[in-house]
């Protein structure tokens, strides 16, 4: 696929000799490109933050800031949204290229140069950057897409959700046993796809920047207390324990035990680990611990007065290490074969970090898996 761009592309020619600028801009001077100039590192950066153009032609021997050392800080630039393609220019003499290439460059060219090798390496690198600007386009109208899509197939779900229980509920007509037993599956079945579609649409509100929480004081044990009695059937199905404990002295200093957090998206958190642990275990038990701690339990910056410790434990499957290490991505299910969509965890990631806090996981094949939240309190 190829897009028409509108615009010359823009390239930044970086050298300390004003006659090596005006030569290449000389060379380069064709109306398909849209020149700008700059006599050292500082000012090339400067221009690159200003409006990032599609390629650089830098030269390496520059007093003040190394041509090295300006691709390196273009490559570390996070605010650079898209991909800038760097040619060096290097004198005969520097025998190796290497530490430019390792440093970020694509490609290098030593002078003196020939005007037509020039040409054709300027509009290789060109092509590289128009294929990857394409590539990320589709990337992004595709993100775009599937939220769309996502946020409009959760309209006939819904629907659908309420038509099947007013049958349930016998409001057209009389149902037979089995009609009443079939209808449940399928009502089953219809909210299971509505709980991924709604897991889908929240990953792309978080990935898109669009996700506001609403902060209140939360009674961390209430909300765990919920989930568990919500819960509780699916564990009771499989003969499994499930149980909560705080390390608070009493009943009030539990009720102490408070984060300021969006409870919706808290619950969301805590209902896939405790479900998950329920998934994943066959027999034992899921038990939650809720501690508070002063200082902070992880490497976390954030500053606190204090810490809400949640730990889910299950004596289930565990974790294999390769799989503990990539879990909490987007789309990865690890290879249990109970696995799912794999967005929980990602979506639970996310969520957890967007409070401040911190997610981890340890694991033993065979013996169980806890997973453990650390939310910072700041009450
Ligand atoms: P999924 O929808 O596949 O359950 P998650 O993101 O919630 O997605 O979990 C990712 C993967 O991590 C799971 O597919 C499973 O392989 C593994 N996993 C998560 N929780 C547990 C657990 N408590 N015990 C064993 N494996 C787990």
């Amino acid at each position: 696929m190829s897009v028409r761009r509108s615009r010359p592309d823009r390239i930044l020619v970086v050298d300390d000799v004003y006659d090596n600028l005006l030569l290449i801009e000389n060379i380069l001077d064709d109306e398909q490109y849209s020149i700008e100039l700059a006599s050292d590192g500082f000012s090339a950066l400067a221009a690159i933050d200003r409006e990032p153009p599609d390629l650089v032609l830098l030269d390496v021997m520059m007093p003040e800031m190394h041509g090295y050392e300006v691709t390196r800080r273009i490559r570390d630039n996070d605010k650079l949204l898209s991909y800038v393609p760097i040619l060096l220019v290097t004198a005969h003499d520097q025998t190796s290229a290497v530490e430019g290439l390792d440093a970020g460059a694509d490609d290098f060219i030593r002078k003196p140069f020939d005007t037509e090798e020039l040409l054709a390496r300027v509009r290789s690198l060109l092509r590289l950057k128009h294929s990857i600007d394409e590539r990320e386009e589709m990337l992004r109208q595709r993100e775009d897409f599937v939220s769309r899509l996502t946020h409009d197939l959760r309209i006939p779900l819904v629907a659908a959700d309420r038509m099947l229980h007013l049958f349930l509920q016998e409001t057209y007509c009389p149902l037979s046993d089995d009609m009443k037993e079939a209808l449940q599956v399928v009502i089953r079945s219809n909210d299971n796809l509505l709980q991924m579609v709604n897991t889908l649409l929240e990953v792309y509100r978080h990935d898109a920047g669009q996700k506001k929480l609403t902060l209140v004081p939360c009674n961390i044990k209430q909300l765990c207390q919920d989930v568990v009695q919500e819960l509780n059937p699916l564990a009771q199905a499989k003969n499994l324990e499930l149980t909560l404990e705080t390390d608070a002295a009493s009943e009030a200093d539990a009720k102490e035990i408070k984060v300021l957090a969006d409870q919706m998206e808290l619950r969301r958190v805590f209902s896939n680990l405790i479900g998950n642990a329920i998934k994943f275990t066959d027999r034992g038990s899921i038990r939650i611990r809720l501690n508070q701690s002063e200082h902070n339990p992880t490497d976390l910056t954030v500053i606190s007065n204090g810490w809400v410790t949640i730990a889910v434990q299950d004596t289930g499957a565990g974790i294999p290490l390769e799989d503990q290490a990539v879990i909490f991505e987007r789309f990865r299910q690890g290879r249990n074969r109970r696995a799912d969509s794999g967005l929980g965890l990602y979506l639970s990631r996310r969520i957890v970090e967007a409070h401040q806090g911190k997610i981890q996981v340890e694991s033993k094949l065979g013996e169980g898996s806890t997973f453990t939240l650390y939310l910072p309190t700041r009450m």
